[in-house]
């Protein structure tokens, strides 16, 4: 169940508004419905949280998405945003602010399997649920765009941090943003290699941001990806 809770300052209203209108967090809960099962419904929430998260609670069984996180990547992509007419940019940053919240919420959807399922990971729980968000990303062109966005973002906080604007914590659960930035590039471009050849950096193509050792081993990355969690996963699709 989908509920969007008033914002609690003019900005998280703001943002409200946007994804309520733009039927943001119902349109990620369907796509991922329509591929995966749940043992029962669970609640999808967006709110004002007071910080700039997003968070699977095991007791709720709710998926809190907060404005605040939201209004952080607006920021962000405005700062990204900059050609053409202002109407050009307010489109393409509300379009990366849809692309980024499915990317979470999808996420956040990996967290609530791996507790409501008691699935098996080895390694990061954190890195099992960004592979799982990239399966729900990598299927289809709209998605495969709401994905992009998330890179982009990826991209601009691990350009911050390597610029000293944010510290980058190495305690921290999740990867590093930069981590997760090449780890995104690379299991998009795995899925697809034929349609993101561009994102690879060879002699010919010096504006690819992936390196070409790293892209060598992309399509097996993310077979393995799409075995693991199809293999946790299968007796739950909706989809072979
Ligand atoms: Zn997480």
């Amino acid at each position: 169940m989908v509920t969007y809770e008033p914002g609690e300052t003019e900005e998280d209203e703001a943002e409200r508004q946007f994804l309520e209108a733009n039927e943001v967090l119902e349109s990620a809960a369907t796509h991922a419905n329509s591929l995966i099962g749940l043992p029962r419904d669970i609640s999808l929430t967006a709110l004002s949280c007071g910080e700039e998260n997003a968070f699977w609670d095991p007791e709720s069984e709710t998926i809190a998405f907060c404005y605040e996180l939201a209004c952080a990547y607006r920021s962000l992509f405005t700062d990204l945003n900059t050609e053409g007419s202002e109407a050009e940019r307010v489109r393409a940053t509300d379009d990366d602010v849809i692309g980024i919240s499915n990317s979470v919420v999808f996420h956040e959807f990996g967290h609530a399997l791996i507790s409501l399922y008691d699935l098996p990971i080895t390694g990061r729980e954190e890195d099992a649920a960004d592979q799982l968000a990239t399966l729900l990303l990598a299927g289809d062109s709209l998605h495969q765009e709401y994905a992009v966005s998330a890179i982009e973002a990826w991209g601009a906080l691990a350009l911050s941090a390597e610029q000293g604007d944010v510290a980058a914590d190495p305690a921290d659960e999740h990867s590093l943003d930069s981590q997760r930035y090449f780890n995104a590039i690379c299991w998009l471009y795995g899925s697809d290699p034929a349609a993101y050849q561009g994102v690879v950096a060879t002699d010919g193509n010096p504006d690819g941001v992936l390196p070409e050792d790293r892209a060598a081993r992309c399509p097996a990355e993310f077979d393995q990806i799409d075995q693991a969690w199809g293999t946790l996963l299968e007796p739950y699709l909706k989809t072979a």
